[in-house]
């Protein structure tokens, strides 16, 4: 918990010490400053005479508010271009070369070892939504699932005896080779 007294003391004493800053670096002497200084509003509490003895015998001044702000951390000299680009192209920033690309068994193009082969991923994944598209044409609306499995059969195929109570997609196409149950 903060004292209100010693807050209001600090912050006195941070504008006081912001203003002869101010001033010496405007070039004007501190001798300027008593024309400057204004009397205070009475409401706000006066430091106490044995206080401020105090304080000057032991010489120290309570941290101020602004005197983080105003003393934060700056570079002190410039880094040359050569340091700068040897610093961003070093070894570890620069990409790695890849020995693990083989091309795809399916499709030939090329492909990370042990990854699914994005182009083949991708020919899956249109036609899954084509036949998501015709389940729900079919069932008219959402939350309308038969409560039995579904089976999707291409042009030629049969359904087997196993498919007998299963809800069967028909696909007016032939069945892609990359395509299977
Ligand atoms: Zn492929």
């Amino acid at each position: 918990m903060i004292n209100l007294p010693v807050l209001i003391n600090s912050l006195r004493c941070s504008l006081l010490r912001i203003e002869s800053r101010l001033l010496q670096a405007a070039g004007l002497d501190t001798q300027l400053a008593p024309g400057l200084a204004l009397n205070g509003p009475s409401l706000l509490p006066q430091p106490d005479l044995e206080h401020q003895a105090e304080e000057q015998q032991s010489d120290e001044q309570p941290p101020g508010l602004f005197d983080g702000i105003l003393w934060m951390a700056a570079p002190k000299k410039r880094r040359t271009i050569e340091v700068n680009r040897t610093r961003r192209r070093d070894e570890r920033k620069m990409l790695k070369v890849q020995n693990n690309i083989e091309p795809c068994t399916e499709c030939g193009h090329l492909k990370q070892k042990h990854v699914l082969c994005a182009f083949c991923y991708a020919k899956v994944c249109r036609e899954t939504a084509v036949i998501r598209q015709q389940i729900s044409a079919m069932e008219g609306g959402p939350l309308r699932a038969p409560p039995v499995e579904t089976v999707v059969l291409y042009e030629g195929e049969k359904p087997s005896e196993l498919d007998k109570d299963k809800r069967i997609v028909e696909r007016a196409r032939k069945r892609p080779a990359w395509f299977s149950y």
